[in-house]
Order: C-alpha cells, then sequence, then structure tokens
C-alpha cells in the first residue's frame, strides 16, 4: 500500500512541475514514505530522518524534509516537535493537499496535516502512474478488526470502499500505459462494498477486473482469514487470469494465540476453509503472515504454528518476531517471550518453510511453470526474469528476448533457496489468456 502511496505522490509532484532526483543525496525536496507495523521499521524512520539531516547540514541539501504514511498519522506534531528540521508532516488521508503544503513550507511554515477521510465512500483522485508489467490498485482503506497486537485500524481508520466504477476506470487507464497485471490491495479485501450504495463484493469486483480487456493476470491482498467466502474462490476458478494463491495471514496456529490476538477464528476454521477453497481453485496455493512470541505464546502454541505451515505448505511465509504498537490492546499484556526465545522460534519456522518450498520446487524440476515476463534479469546476458502465477521469481534464459508483459511458459531446471531457474520453452508461447478467449500459442523460431 505505501508502494501505492508513492506512486500517487510521485504523480502528484510531477504534475506540479517537479522532476525526480537520481538519489535522495541530489534531491531538493525528499519525503519520507513511512511504515509503522512493527517497531523496527519505525526506528528506521527516525534513523533515517537523522542522516538527512546530517546530509543538510553538510551538503545543504534537502532543502525540505516531508514525512507521510502511517507514523506521520501517528505522531503528527508530535514528529515536528521531536524533529525540529523537518518540514511537514502528512497522514495517510492527506496525500491530494501536498502541492499547497509544500508551497506553505516555502513560504517558510511547518506543517502537520493528519485529518481522516470519513463518508460514504473512499475516493483516490487519477493519477499517472509509470508504465509496469504490475500495477498495484488500491480498493478500501483502514480495518475495523481491531487484532489486539495491531496498529492499522489506528492510523489507517475505519474501512470504506471505493466505488467499483472508480476502480475500474484505474485498471483501465493502468492497462493504457501498459500494464498487465493488476493487483488489488486492502487490509482486508474480502470486506470490500462494506458501506457502499451500489450493490457491491469482492468476488464481484475480482470478476469483473479479471473480464477486463487486456488484464493477463489478477492478484489480490490480503485476505482476512474470518470474511474469506466461497464465491471468492468460485470467482478465482471462472477466470483462467486471475492468479491462483491467497494471501492469507494465519498469525498463529495456536487456538489460545488466536483468541488473545482477536482474530475471529479458530486453526479448524481456518483449516477447513482452506481445504474447501482448494476444492474449488486448480493449483490453488496459500502464503501467510506469522507473528512469533506473541505475550503468553508456550513452546506448546509455537508447535501449533510449525504444524499448521507443515500442513498447509504455503507457497510462502512472512514472519515476524512480536513487536509492542503503542495504543494497541496487547500493549496491555506482558511482552513476556523474550527476544532470543522469539528468534529462535522465527528461524525454525523459517528453515521449515525453507524446506517444504525446497521439496515442492525440486520435484517439479523439467516441468513446465508459465511465467509474465518482467524483463532482463540480473543473472547474465540472455538472461530474463519474471514471475510464475503463484508469484514466485522465474530467471530463464532465451536466445531471443522476450517481450516485457507476455506470458511464457518456462522449462524448471534448477530451483534456489529464493529463485527459479529455467529455460524458455521454445514451442509455445502464450499472449493471451483473457477469459471467455482461447489461448493463443505461436510457434517461436
Ligand atoms: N491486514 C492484514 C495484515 C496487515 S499488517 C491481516 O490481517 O492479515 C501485516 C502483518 O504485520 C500482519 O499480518 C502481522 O503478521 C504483522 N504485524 C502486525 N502487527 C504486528 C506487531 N505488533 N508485531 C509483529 N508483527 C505485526
Ligand atoms: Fe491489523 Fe488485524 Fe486489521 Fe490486519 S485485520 S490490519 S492484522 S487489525
Amino acid at each position: 500500500m505505501n508502494e501505492y502511496d508513492s506512486e500517487r505522490v510521485a504523480s502528484i509532484l510531477e504534475s506540479d512541475g517537479m522532476l525526480r532526483a537520481a538519489s535522495p543525496q541530489e534531491a531538493e525536496l525528499v519525503i519520507l514514505n513511512t511504515c509503522s507495523v512493527r517497531e523496527k521499521p519505525q526506528h528506521k524512520v527516525e534513523s533515517y530522518v537523522g542522516k538527512l539531516r546530517k546530509n543538510q547540514l553538510r551538503a545543504g541539501l534537502p532543502h525540505k524534509i516531508g514525512i507521510m504514511g502511517c507514523v506521520a498519522q501517528q505522531e503528527g506534531d508530535k514528529f515536528l516537535k521531536r524533529f525540529p528540521y523537518v518540514d511537514f508532516v502528512l497522514g495517510t488521508d492527506n496525500l491530494t493537499a501536498l502541492p499547497r503544503v509544500l508551497h506553505e513550507t516555502i513560504l517558510g511554515k511547518r506543517l502537520s496535516e493528519s485529518a481522516v477521510q470519513n463518508g460514504e465512500a473512499f475516493h483516490i483522485p487519477p493519477f499517472e502512474r509509470k508504465n509496469a508489467v504490475s500495477a498495484y490498485i488500491t480498493i478500501m482503506k483502514g480495518c475495523d478488526n481491531f487484532c489486539s497486537y495491531c496498529i492499522v485500524p489506528y492510523v489507517r481508520g475505519r474501512e470504506m470502499s471505493r466505488p467499483q466504477s472508480e476502480i475500474l476506470d484505474e485498471v483501465k487507464r493502468a492497462i493504457n500505459t501498459g500494464t498487465k497485471e493488476i493487483i488489488l490491495l486492502g487490509q482486508n479485501v474480502n470486506s470490500y462494498g462494506k458501506g457502499l450504495s451500489e450493490d457491491s463484493c469482492f468476488a464481484g469486483l475480482l470478476g469483473a477486473v479479471a473480464e477486463t480487456d487486456g488484464v493477463r493476470r489478477v492478484r489480490f491482498i490480503t485476505s482476512h482469514p474470518k470474511d474469506f467466502s466461497m464465491d471468492i474462490a468460485e470467482t478465482m476458478a471462472r477466470y483462467p487470469n486471475i492468479c491462483p494463491c491467497i494471501h492469507m495471514p494465519l498469525q498463529s496456529g495456536s487456538d489460545t494465540i488466536l483468541k488473545k490476538m482477536n482474530r475471529g477464528y479458530t486453526w479448524n476454521e481456518y483449516r477447513d476453509k482452506i481445504m474447501t477453497a482448494k476444492e474449488t481453485v486448480p493449483d490453488l496455493l496459500f502464503s501467510s503472515d506469522f507473528i512469533l512470541g506473541f505475550p503468553g505464546e508456550t513452546e506448546a502454541d509455537f508447535e501449533c504454528t510449525m504444524n499448521a505451515v507443515r500442513e498447509i505448505e504455503y507457497e510462502m511465509i512472512f514472519a515476524f518476531n512480536y513487536s509492542v504498537r503503542p495504543g494497541t490492546k496487547a500493549e496491555l499484556f506482558e511482552d513476556n517471550v523474550p527476544s532470543d526465545v522469539k528468534t529462535a522460534r522465527l528461524k525454525a519456522l523459517i528453515e521449515e518453510q525453507e524446506r517444504i518450498i525446497a521439496k515442492r520446487y525440486t520435484g517439479m524440476v523439467g516441468g513446465k511453470i508459465n511465467v509474465l515476463v518482467e524483463g532482463a534479469g540480473k543473472h547474465g546476458e540472455k538472461v530474463y526474469t519474471g514471475r510464475t502465477k503463484h508469484n514466485r521469481v522465474m530467471n530463464f534464459t532465451s536466445d531471443a528476448p522476450p517481450e516485457t508483459g507476455a506470458i511464457v511458459n518456462v522449462t524448471l531446471t534448477e530451483a534456489k533457496r529464493n529463485s527459479l531457474f529455467g529455460k524458455i520453452d521454445n514451442l509455445y508461447f502464450a499472449n493471451a489468456i483473457l477469459p471467455g478467449a482461447r489461448i493463443t500459442c505461436q510457434k517461436q523460431s
């Protein structure tokens, strides 16, 4: 979501007459787009602001420093007080105010604006994006779930959905600038439509995006397990261009911990949804987030998480040590798992996941995988890179450069820890997988 917001800001600044600098050291204005979901990224912001100041004192640049994103929303005026050389702080709903705020800072003011957008629907004005194979598109904002550890509901406010017509317009604009893959974004995409007067739901939106001319792939993040409904799985099964992967964070495999986290589901309920969805959608794989060392997590609780990872065989996991977030309910719980225990559990979980993936992909060597071409790779001449339908990086060799944005068949030759290697299948070159249309295969010379 921050990447999406950064693209919006770049477009706002460019239409205000600004040019991109080659590096922060050469920039007259630096805006940090910040994340406060865990303690570590928040600390990084503070140390980076300090570095910018040192550069400013030494080299005179940047002239202006601004902070946006969740730290900005959370800290507001306090940030301006703590860092007297920061010129402005802009909350998560205030990006359109940027040109005015910037002009006021040029006149010498220091500003903090963090009003939260409320109302029937959430709007994002059209903006220019760089042509890229994949485009993120925000479909909703905020979160009403209040998981006990999470700061998002406090910094991103209540759930609000963008009208479907506005989202589809943005999809078409992205396609017109060369995008082939659309990634729909929301803290909880399954609750899309809540509060909209029109009869909108996520499954309907997903189908409408998949049917838009020129959309070769559709992905979406994040699905909350408690709100995931089978109409989404049925829609995925109907459209071959919706990638068969769902990011559905479990967080913990222990019911005791899930309850304390206020996640609203049990491990059995989660597993049942996954199994039913797998029966509905061919090739479906899941990814998940996990928090290790949540207050009160015992070895037995952790073992439940390990077992969950073994049983679901996720395609990817994102795991983090628990960190206390100010103002959350869990702030009142004793953070009683020692940090070395948290880290040991994190390491064990990641190693288990790596074993699962190594087994999956070594077993697939020699098979064909379809890949959306992103362009030249970093592994030498005639090596290109792209992503599989399960969102894994694939590096592959090809004598002729494949068209960026094409979907090609690649024979898997080697599975490494973080990436796959292959060679383009010289026989087939699938250039369209639109629903309703036949997949057209052309012979490549
Ligand atoms: N809306 C998504 C999560 C968004 S936050 C969902 O419900 O799944 C992204 C991830 O950050 C979370 O899934 C969680 O694993 C992690 N996270 C959030 N708060 C955290 C905290 N206080 N400590 C450690 N990890 C946290
Ligand atoms: Fe945070 Fe829970 Fe909302 Fe996800 S669903 S953003 S983890 S409160």
